[in-house]
């Protein structure tokens, strides 16, 4: 079994384009850690309003003095290349070129990652201080590339639980030569599935899907549209490798249970990190499964350090700056443990329901608190209490006290070994009904 820093070491500068030969080696060698099928949609094929693109292929490409001076190739980095560039071959201007050659926006000796999958264009990317020196009238351009019938693959991992409930977990793993976007969200997604399958049976099924970011989510949902309904949460993740605190995103419903229960939850486990709204964070395949027709509450979790925009997650986002260098695997395993807590969260979210009437008697079930040393704990207690009436979950209850899942929890927990409350997974009102 290979840590998550390793399979980073092993695939971070595999050419993992959206269908191309690099994207499918990086799954087949996650498919060895974990069982995992593999979905495949041939190109040409219309996914709702999407169609499956053609696979693509860069064999040569480099940018030459007419004197044959080399100075881009893309053997030495992926990212000289935009994905999906048009071949081409020619002698060009130096005004032509740089139409033609893209550079970071922040970074001056980054290559950026430049992708055209749709606008059919050819590119080159180097750093700027390559193109600033760029002073010849003329120059040379060969970028061989290929368009290919191929298939789009979309990797499943299956935890199966005893309801046909399912939580989606979502990562992309088609940044060619990158690291932190997208790898990182692929290794510790596997990770968590690997703890999940080896604990016992959850309540809930999980899925984490592996895939080219946007059209493999389409892909997937739009042949999988009977298991919508049964999508009941879900979480995209990425960007967990970087040195900053947690960030997650609220899905668009952020009054639903996913995002009352995962919130109240992750504001215990990370109390550096900060909640966003939908969007607002960094936006990715969440936005498949948050769309209309779909509506699955998908929250995202990353270590963005704030909300910019355009995006500019962290200092080396979209850029040959973002390596191995730039992620531990101390905070690989810290956000592997930040998913599962919230998963357990998940887990125990139900309808607490009470079997008491009227306020609990604190003193006799040796629950009480003294409110003269402890105001806030008995205050705490009372709020708790007289929101179990089978029409809250402990999440809801975390939300309307504006306190952790945990701390509520706490609580409930006494509750359930006191016999003072049940759980249930509907909804049990217990309250008289006036007419
Ligand atoms: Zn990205």
């Amino acid at each position: 079994m290979s840590t998550m820093l390793d399979l980073i070491n092993e695939l971070w500068f595999l050419k993992r384009d959206i269908v191309s030969t690099d994207f499918d080696r990086a799954l087949l060698r996650l498919a060895e850690e974990v069982p995992m099928t593999i979905h495949e949609y041939p190109t040409g094929e219309e996914c709702w309003t999407w169609r499956i693109p053609e696979k693509w292929t860069c064999h040569e490409a480099y940018l030459e003095t007419l004197n044959g001076v080399r100075l881009i190739d893309y053997q030495h980095h992926p990212l000289h290349v935009i994905s999906y560039s048009l071949p081409f071959e020619g002698v060009v201007s130096r005004e032509e070129l740089l139409q033609h050659l893209h550079i970071h926006p922040t970074h001056p000796e980054a290559i950026p990652f430049v992708f055209k999958y749709y606008q059919r264009d050819w590119g080159l990317c180097a750093s700027q201080t390559l193109r600033d020196s760029l002073a010849d009238e003329k120059y040379r351009v060969v970028i061989r590339t290929s368009f290919e019938t191929g298939t789009l693959k979309v990797g499943e991992v299956i935890i199966p639980g005893e309801s046909q409930k399912t939580f989606v977990l979502v990562a992309h793993l088609c940044h060619p030569a990158m690291v932190n976007d997208d790898l990182t969200g692929v290794v510790v997604g596997i990770d968590v599935a690997r703890s999940l399958l080896q604990n016992p049976r959850p309540h809930y099924t999980y899925r984490l899907l592996i895939l080219p970011e946007t059209i493999g989510s389409v892909a997937y949902l739009s042949h999988h549209e009977h298991l919508i309904p049964d999508m009941v949460a879900g979480l995209f993740l990425e960007m967990l490798g970087n040195d900053s605190p947690h960030a997650l995103q609220t899905s668009l419903t952020p009054e639903s249970q996913a995002d009352r229960c995962l919130c109240s939850a992750f504001r215990y486990l990370d109390v550096s990190g900060y909640i966003g709204a939908y969007r607002k964070v960094v936006p990715n395949d969440e936005r498949q499964f948050n769309a209309p027709g779909v509506r699955v509450p998908m929250l995202s979790i990353s270590r963005v350090e704030k909300p910019s925009f355009p995006p500019r997650p962290y200092p080396q986002y979209h850029s040959s700056l973002d390596t191995p260098a730039i992620v531990t695997q101390e905070r690989l395993e810290n956000s592997r443990q930040l998913i599962l807590s919230m998963i357990d969260a998940w887990e125990l979210n139900q309808y607490v329901v009470n079997k008491f009437k009227g306020e609990i008697f604190c003193s006799g079930y040796g629950i009480w608190i003294d409110y003269q040393t402890n105001p806030e704990g008995s205050l705490r207690l009372f709020e708790i209490m007289e929101r179990c009436d089978g029409e809250h979950t402990v999440a809801d209850i975390a939300n309307e006290l504006d306190i952790s899942f945990q701390s509520v929890w706490e609580v409930i927990d006494q509750f359930l070994s006191k016999d003072l409350v049940w759980l249930s997974r509907t909804p049990h009102p217990t309250s008289p009904i006036r007419n």
